[in-house]
């Protein structure tokens, strides 16, 4: 078998040759990459496929994602995926997720903005992909992680189920997740 690396539109085979497989599609008699990543020429099985260089990280429903919190809204939070629990590879599409008021907390809240504020690092769970991202924080686990006082951006450490600001004297709420300051990215 033999293995190179292309980029995606480039000629691989001909028709005559090889079919197409799995990153690759035929047109006009000839074999195209799909994908950037590793040609592999089954002369065996006589397909040509391109396996991607980064297999994509596509966000599924139950994921568990860290984001920062980029607007708050009275109904939900407006956040930026910055990457799955767990995995390193970058997420593939849609980065941009809503946490929606009835999915932050197991609790009442009345305002987003009392427990969730721009700059926030949270721990969400995917509930839905399709036709946009939605998070839940509900469950324990999920919540702020990591957050700056309002007033002087220092990091806020936990306090019972608040969290203070010592240079400030000032104390802030929010969703925690129960591991709250002790996530490292
Ligand atoms: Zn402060």
């Amino acid at each position: 078998m033999t293995k190179r690396t292309v980029v995606p539109g480039e000629e691989v085979a001909v028709a005559e040759e090889y079919m197409p497989d799995r990153g690759t599609y035929e047109y006009d008699g000839k074999i195209y990459s799909a994908l950037a990543g590793e040609l592999e020429l089954d002369k065996e099985n006589m397909v040509a496929r391109v396996q991607a260089a980064n297999p994509i990280n596509l966000l599924k429903s139950g994921d568990s994602v860290f984001c920062r919190v980029t607007d708050v809204r009275p109904a939900m939070a407006i956040c930026e995926i910055i990457g799955t629990e767990g995995k390193d590879r970058a997420i593939t599409g849609e980065t941009s997720a809503t946490i929606h008021i009835s999915k932050l907390s197991s609790e009442y809240v009345q305002e987003v903005g009392k427990e969730m504020r721009p700059g926030d690092l949270v721990r969400a769970k995917v509930i839905q992909t399709v036709p946009s991202v939605q998070l839940s924080t509900q469950e324990p686990h999920f919540g702020v992680v990591k957050a700056l006082c309002k007033k002087c951006r220092s990091p806020l450490v936990c306090q019972g189920r608040s969290l203070r600001c010592d240079p400030c004297e000032r104390v802030e709420n929010r969703k925690l997740a129960d591991d709250y300051g002790d996530v490292h990215f």
